[in-house]
């Protein structure tokens, strides 16, 4: 065992926080099998041998976007070769058409539009809602959030936006747009995206309402081991003012997201490596004591990875996903899905009981497309 590891190894058996020289630390080792199993012991005590899964479809309404960060390879200029724009009611009709193979979850997020009205949106939430009344919508990211109010010219009332946006449907959101929260990333990497402020501004004006939201940390990229422990800690500062204010929703889980080079503007960097994934995966787990989730998402960590995972600190893998446009993987379309079958496979292999799980991670019971909620199960409270 790495040596260094050792007075981590015991305030984790002791229930205490962790602080940024100890993610530090984590992040540093090359004892992973150590750092792997520390994670997996916080993992079993908050879920035990349970690992989850959705069935889910996520949807990519368009790739025209405003901005152009660096690491992007999805966005395309208006005319631009290779653009798209989905109409509400093409939207409306896959998300029938998922709800009639059974999925519990639409997941929604897209480029930043420069010339479509805030209508575009509240009409695609209430077409959603009237072809598919069963599936949760899931949608936007802060980052989006934060371009809505602008169209809609109410810059400063992200809570009469996501009002707005509840009340045409709106489930929850994802916790995508967050990258790094540090200045000189930001100015680097994908200036003109919002800072952290505002990211969380959202997100705890969206708590605040009583929707649940998920955050992420993209990796792998030009930030360094200090700005990838300061953004955990800023994550877990926010978990706590949620809790401590008893808000009525909180964050639910965190999506480590590896930076993918292919096509962007930063092609020149590698991106992680398998262990990196493994490391970050685990110190998530282990920094977020106030998080109840962490995910692979396997689009980014590959399903082969994604198993392993579950022994680093991850207790659920996203989802069957069916088409996803912003990372490909080597070889893939823009369909990119796995069954059912195959998620409960590799769950099952790696020695994990799989659990299939809505949005809000309760679980479910199901008979082929048909599904409902076990009632006796309420979702995972964080430690
Ligand atoms: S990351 Fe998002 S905001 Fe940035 S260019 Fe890509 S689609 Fe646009």
């Amino acid at each position: 065992m790495d040596p260094t590891l050792a007075p981590i190894a015991e305030k984790c058996r002791a229930g205490q926080r962790l602080d940024a020289a100890d993610g530090l630390t984590l992040l540093r080792t090359r004892d992973i099998w150590t750092l792997g199993r520390l994670a997996d012991a916080v993992r079993r005590r908050m879920h035990g041998n349970v690992a989850y899964y959705n069935i889910n479809r996520h949807l990519n309404y368009t790739n025209v976007c405003a901005l152009s960060c660096k690491f992007c390879s999805f966005y395309r200029k208006q005319g631009q070769s290779g653009a798209y724009f989905h109409r509400p009611d093409e939207i409306a009709a896959q998300a029938r058409a998922a709800q009639d193979a059974g999925a519990t979850e639409i997941h929604i997020v897209g480029g930043l539009h420069p010339f479509e009205p805030f209508t575009y949106y509240t009409n695609m939430l209430a077409a959603i809602r009237q072809a598919a009344p069963k599936l949760h919508i899931k949608a936007f990211t802060a980052v989006e959030i934060v371009h809505l109010a602008r169209i809609s010219k109410r810059p400063r009332d992200i809570e009469g936006v996501l009002r707005d946006l509840q009340a045409a449907g709106l489930g929850s959101l994802p916790g995508g747009g967050a990258e790094v929260f540090d200045d000189r990333v930001h100015d680097e990497a994908f200036k003109g995206k919002i800072r952290s402020d505002k990211w969380l501004e959202v997100h705890e004006t969206a708590h605040r309402l009583g929707l649940m939201t998920n955050a992420t940390i993209l990796y792998g990229h030009i930030e360094s081991f200090e700005d990838r422990i300061a953004h955990l800690i800023m994550l877990r500062e926010a978990q706590d003012r949620a809790l401590a204010a008893d808000l009525p929703a909180r964050f639910q889980t965190v999506i480590p997201l590896p930076f993918i080079p292919d096509d962007s503007e930063l092609e020149s960097l590698y991106g992680p490596t398998g262990l990196d994934d493994l490391k970050m995966l685990a110190v998530c787990r282990l920094m977020l004591d106030n998080f109840a989730h962490v995910k692979a998402f396997w689009i980014m960590q590959t399903l082969p990875l994604s198993q392993i995972t579950l022994d680093f600190g991850v207790d659920d893998i996203d989802g069957t996903v069916v088409w996803y446009d912003i990372t490909k993987i080597e070889g893939r379309d823009t369909h990119q899905e796995v069954t059912v079958a195959d998620l409960r496979r590799v769950i099952a292999e790696a020695g994990y009981q799989p659990v299939e799980r809505d949005t809000l991670y309760r679980r479910v019971i199901r008979d082929r497309a048909d599904w409902c909620i076990e009632q006796s199960t309420a979702p995972v409270a964080a430690v």
